[in-house]
């Protein structure tokens, strides 16, 4: 009886330490939505710290009352390993772009006449927020998943480090499957912070909020990311169920995602006709600088989702909504040097050392002068007042100039030595472009590095500039095929930079990942002069395989659609080298694949395609359940493989891809992804 009744009150206890946590929760998003969705505390932050540290302490003592959606959860212990790749349901698309009042006119009157609607349609403009688009979904008023835009198809899953923003609610009150877009962005103030810190601490700034927003997202442990603070507009709602609305207008529908507890701007308005959006355009240009967040336009968006859907859209961007892109900002200030870089390709480029100004809240110290004979042309010296623009990812120009005082003006010359190497230059006399041509520069190589190594090229990342120099300096890296051989000298690595061991050995597992990459990676990373990365992609396409480009002859070459006989001429010269059969034998004995998979471009490739291949699956389609794709799979001839093995040759990708899709990429298994197996039956 004693103890029944002890049952009784232990129960009891522990149902009210529940409520207690519930109750907290409750508050602590509620507060978080006052202060990071309205930007109006409620309460100060030592209220707050203590509210959110009585959670805490509850639910450590009692973890078995967490909520794995309470805001104490929303860092998740473990880093990720790379990105699973996210099919979007709904295209994500771009917007157009009008940059005059003229153009806001046409576009406005252009798509009324479209609908032919007699009244003057209702438009809504809101700030255009200068960070990354976002997709986020919802189940069952759960958040269950954030994925970047990607190719607007494909995205990549970025839920754990969105699940870090305190403004994102992980529980709404609205049960069906929604999607919701937006933007993540950092705050100037946090970006200012953020780049001071770096720079003391010697690591890359970053050149603007943007690129920090999009350099935390793709962080692969969501710990960092909850350190940097990122933000969050809402501007759209889609739902995922069935085609039904909400409401019928754009501007109801952000008021309901205000409702249901999302960040959306304040300053999204409702206006009809013409005057009344360039005059919001206008008045919101005027507010630009006092704003803590950039901006680089106003979008314009019919509010009728009836007059949407009738508009509809292009391929790439829907036709009822448009972007009014700002002028870029220009500001003076003094140029007091003039200083030299070297390029990969040994250009070397005079860079104007600015006293440092505030152009869009972001703080400006250098700006390109391009070469000699703009100096000369611009009659630029030290000591100038120069007038310098910014917009968006470019590097800061010199626009224009306000006449220095002095009355002697001294002439800027280009040294006749590289300033790195100290090799004399070569002067192009015709394009005043000057150059170091010893390939030893250690400066050259530097910059190959950081492009070889750069995201668009082999991707290697945990190889920062301040790493690379220090190992060209200490002799450990003498060419970039030396980058495949640093396992060999880990101790030594991890003596010099102070590295941990294990953040050594995940940058010596990037360096092998990057191996495995298609041709076109390694040829756009090679930096042949005048090759990107798309006509990259058309050689390997081409070629398929190294030796096959090798041998190309320069009249085949410049035979090939899309290449004229200026890079035509580039590539024959880049691999009838000896340095660069040299550095190519060092690559393939390092292990680098150097082919690329065949693209399915025929319609008799695409009706064969998957004849007598040896398939496995990963994910879900939306197209097609488990089933109906066996189906489909076999009928294309293909032989389904439960589980992948030496014979697989096909790896069909759908939403979520498990551990498969590693597998098939450690062993060069070719991916087929849900669109692309679409395509393949058009
Ligand atoms: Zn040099």
């Amino acid at each position: 009886m004693i103890q029944r009744k002890e049952e009784n009150i232990l129960v009891k206890i522990s149902i009210k330490i529940q409520k207690q946590i519930e109750e907290l929760v409750k508050q602590v998003n509620e507060y978080d939505y006052y202060y990071y969705s309205l930007d109006k505390p409620k309460i100060s932050d030592q209220e707050y710290d203590e509210i959110f540290n009585q959670l805490n302490n509850l639910e450590i003592k009692h973890p078995q009352f967490i909520d794995k959606n309470s805001p104490t959860q929303r860092v998740s212990g473990t880093a990720l390993e790379a990105f699973k790749h996210i099919t979007h349901n709904n295209k994500m698309l771009s917007l157009s772009n009008v940059f005059n009042n003229n153009e806001i006119i046409d576009w406005c009157k252009k798509n009324m006449e479209e609908v032919s609607s007699s009244e003057i349609l209702e438009i809504v403009c809101e700030p255009k927020i200068d960070g990354l688009a976002v997709n986020l979904t919802y189940n069952n008023g759960e958040f269950i998943q954030a994925a970047t835009r990607g190719d607007g198809y494909i995205g990549e899953d970025i839920t754990a480090n969105i699940r870090t923003i305190r403004s994102l609610p992980l529980k709404i009150d609205y049960k069906k499957k929604i999607s919701i877009r937006g933007e993540i962005y950092i705050k100037k103030t946090e970006f200012n912070i953020i780049n001071n810190q770096r720079k003391k601490d010697g690591f890359d700034i970053y050149m603007n909020p943007r690129n920090l927003a999009a350099g935390t997202m793709r962080q692969l442990n969501p710990a960092i990311v909850s350190e940097r603070k990122l933000q969050l507009f809402t501007y759209q709602l889609i739902n995922e169920e069935d085609n039904s609305q909400f409401n019928n207008t754009h501007h109801e529908n952000m008021m309901s995602l205000n409702e249901l507890g999302f960040p959306v701007n304040s300053l999204i308005k409702k206006v009809k006709g013409e005057k009344k959006v360039i005059e919001y355009c206008k008045n919101i240009e005027n507010i630009r600088d006092s704003l803590d967040y950039e901006i680089d336009g106003v979008v314009i968006k019919f509010n009728n989702l009836k007059i949407q859907n009738m508009l509809g859209s292009r391929s790439r961007s829907p036709k009822w909504a448009t972007a009014y892109k700002f002028k870029a900002e220009q500001k003076y200030t003094e140029l007091t040097a003039i200083a030299i870089t070297v390029g990969r390709t040994g250009t070397l480029t005079p860079v104007a050392t600015l006293k440092p100004i505030v152009i869009n809240g972001v703080t400006v110290k250098h700006a390109t002068l391009h070469n000699e004979k703009y100096i000369k042309i611009n009659n630029i010296d030290i000591g100038d007042t120069v007038a310098v623009e910014r917009s968006g990812d470019v590097i800061p120009k010199i626009i224009g100039l306000k006449k220095g005082k002095r009355d002697k003006r001294t002439t800027f010359l280009m040294p006749k030595k590289c300033p790195f190497c100290l090799s004399f230059i070569k002067k192009n006399i015709s394009t005043s472009e000057a150059q170091c041509i010893n390939i030893n520069c250690k400066e050259r190589l530097k910059k190959n590095i950081i492009y070889f190594v750069s995201k668009e090229c082999m991707n290697i990342r945990g190889l920062g500039t301040q790493i690379i120099e220090k190992l060209i300096r200490e002799n450990i890296i003498r060419n970039i095929s030396d980058l495949f051989y640093l396992y060999l000298q880990k101790d030594k690595i991890i003596f010099l930079e102070k590295m941990g061991e294990k953040s050594v050995s995940n940058l010596i597992d990037e360096i092998n990942k990057s191996k495995k990459l298609p041709l076109n990676k390694i040829l756009t990373a090679l930096g042949i002069h005048n090759v990107g990365s798309e006509i990259a992609l058309l050689l390997a396409e081409k070629y398929t395989n190294i030796d096959n480009l090798t041998n190309a002859k320069l009249e085949e070459l410049k035979n090939i659609e899309g290449i004229g006989p200026i890079v035509s001429n580039s590539i024959f010269e880049f691999f009838n080298s000896a340095e660069t059969q040299e550095l190519l034998n060092k690559l393939k004995s390092a292990g680098l694949n150097m082919h690329q998979n065949m693209k399915i471009n025929s319609v008799e490739q695409k009706k064969t395609y998957l004849y007598n291949q040896n398939v496995a699956i990963t994910g879900t389609m939306v197209n097609w359940t488990r089933s109906e794709l066996f189906e489909l799979l076999i009928k294309l001839g293909a032989k389904i493989n439960k589980t992948i093995t030496k014979k697989t040759t096909i790896l069909v990708v759908g939403t979520d891809p498990g551990k498969k899709l590693t597998l098939a990429e450690n062993n060069n298994i070719k991916k087929l992804y849900e669109k692309e197996l679409l395509d393949l039956i058009k």
